[in-house]
């Protein structure tokens, strides 16, 4: 009896001390595989075959995002649908949506970003040579590829291309004042039940 109980004791020791070794390497590798997951391995043959790819990501995830925001929080959502053009080219339709807590620049304090992004991008393999038209044509927007697309990178240069310039409140002093008045305050909603005004 005594010895199941010191034997259990050491065995719950061993699996802490594994436990807090393995933690922060194990929290690694299942971010990297999460990422791996979305991975396209042959973007061309994605759009032929009119596929579509859809999935969240961790702000935490766009570490290129995490100097312009004011906490990695939350996570944006994507879909990714490809499909074949008119003139026979691969199109990617690519939408992301998700609220980015931006820094404001006038008060350092977080302002909300409602990130609406969508996009139409004609795969050109890596390498190949646009002509003077194409290059022209504001209404293409190409979008070259080896075979193999990274979604998490892809999502996050359309983020990085989105996003304002220098983010502000429309009134500082208040953190989140430009979104406050589209969401319902649970104080408000109280205030209306009870018929008086706060
Ligand atoms: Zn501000």
């Amino acid at each position: 009896m005594l010895n199941t109980t010191k034997r259990c004791a050491i065995l719950l020791k061993r699996h802490f001390v594994l436990t807090c070794k393995a933690k922060n390497n194990i929290i690694h590798r299942l971010s990297r595989n999460s990422s791996r997951l979305k991975r396209i391995t042959d973007a061309f043959r994605f759009a032929k075959e009119g596929r579509v790819l859809e999935g969240t990501l961790p702000l935490s995830d766009l570490e290129r995002l995490h100097d312009l925001l004011a906490d990695v929080e939350g996570a944006i959502t994507f879909r990714l649908e490809g499909s074949k053009g008119a003139r026979g080219e691969h199109l990617l339709q690519l939408a992301v949506t998700g609220i980015i807590p931006l820094v404001c620049q006038r008060c350092l304090q977080a302002v909300p970003f409602d990130l609406d992004v969508d996009n139409l991008l004609e795969l050109v393999p890596e390498g190949a040579e646009l002509s003077q038209d194409e290059l022209e044509d504001d209404t293409r927007d190409f979008l070259p590829v080896a075979k193999e697309l990274d979604v998490a990178e892809l999502v996050e240069d359309e983020i990085l291309l989105a996003l304002p310039v220098a983010p502000r409140h429309e009134k500082c002093g208040l953190p989140g004042a430009a979104n406050a008045g589209e969401r319902s305050h649970p104080f408000a909603v109280l205030a209306g039940l009870k018929g008086k005004p706060n």
